[in-house]
């Protein structure tokens, strides 16, 4: 064998051995650390920015978040301005080459607002509700947005990324089942939330959220605004608040004693609740505890 070709065999080997550089990832949030894990798999390399339990649309931009940035490849948001920080992280990475994947692409977005936008409504979602991975069926969207981004970055991994976003989506059609069952003798049921981070999950099983405890989404809840949210619940016979894991409980908990009714911690996060640490759980949690309290 000559010298030159047994070399190359060598490099070949070791290469193989050492494995692939892998494509290195950074995600807004942990639901979206999941899915691009679950696409990738040994083939990407996920730093996650926003913990489960923070509210992601307000986070204090650290320098080392442009850092992560400045050394990946891509980054994942959930687009719609949910992540109202990213645009400063992404400018301040000086990442020129940095893909974003923006996996609100091929998700039918909700509460969009008309022409002309208010200012003075301080509301947080100008472009539509962000909060569309709350319902399990876009996910497959959402998983289709990340697997056609990865394979960009990677080409020949193309079969690799779509084979186990099909497993995936197997499993996870199997736990929609389920969740539809469970809900399906609660369709037409009201209920209150704190911010409209249920709207898709209420579109999707039926439910019919009547009120929020803040008065515009992103701004807090103010005395005025709770005495209506009471007299309307009341009026509906709302039973039941459904909080989101990071905000404060004591404006739901005072309407909930005025009312009779219930507060539900509700997670919109993986990891955001004990329990709650991935995807799947993290929808039993919420269909779980929403069917308990509204039965
Ligand atoms: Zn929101």
């Amino acid at each position: 064998m000559k010298k030159g070709l047994l070399l190359f065999l060598l490099t070949c080997l070791s290469l193989a051995l050492m494995g692939q550089p892998k494509v290195k990832v950074v995600t807004s949030l942990s639901d979206l650390a999941e899915f691009t894990r679950v696409i990738g798999g040994d083939r990407v390399e996920v730093d996650n920015l926003v913990r489960g339990s923070q509210n992601p649309h307000y986070i204090d931009v650290k320098p080392s978040y442009m850092m992560k940035l400045k050394s990946a490849q891509a980054f994942v948001i959930i687009g719609m301005q949910l992540e109202l920080w990213a645009p400063q992280i992404i400018d301040g990475s000086r990442n020129a080459n940095l893909l974003v994947i923006d996996c609100s692409k091929y998700v039918h977005k909700m509460e969009v607002p008309g022409t002309k936008l208010d200012a003075s409504a301080g509301d947080v979602h100008p472009f539509g509700n962000p909060h569309y991975w709350l319902d399990p069926e876009n996910i497959r969207f959402v998983l289709q947005g990340i697997c056609e981004g990865l394979a960009k970055l990677s080409p020949h991994d193309q079969e690799y990324f779509q084979s186990n976003m099909d497993s995936y989506l197997e499993r996870l059609a199997q736990k929609i089942g389920e969740w539809k069952t469970i809900m399906a003798p609660l369709r037409g049921k009201k209920l209150v939330t704190y911010h409209t981070s249920f709207s898709y999950f209420a579109e999707r099983f039926g439910l019919h959220i009547v009120g929020y405890v803040e008065p515009k989404p992103g701004i807090p809840p103010t005395p005025s605004h709770s005495t209506e949210l009471i007299s309307l619940m009341r009026e509906a016979g709302v039973k039941v608040i459904g909080l989101e894991q990071y905000y404060e409980d004591n404006t739901p908990l005072h309407i909930a004693e005025t009312t009779g009714a219930t507060v539900v911690r509700l997670s919109t996060s993986v990891g955001g609740l004990e329990g709650t640490d991935d995807y799947i759980r993290l929808m039993d949690h919420n269909v779980r505890s929403l069917a308990t309290a509204l039965q």
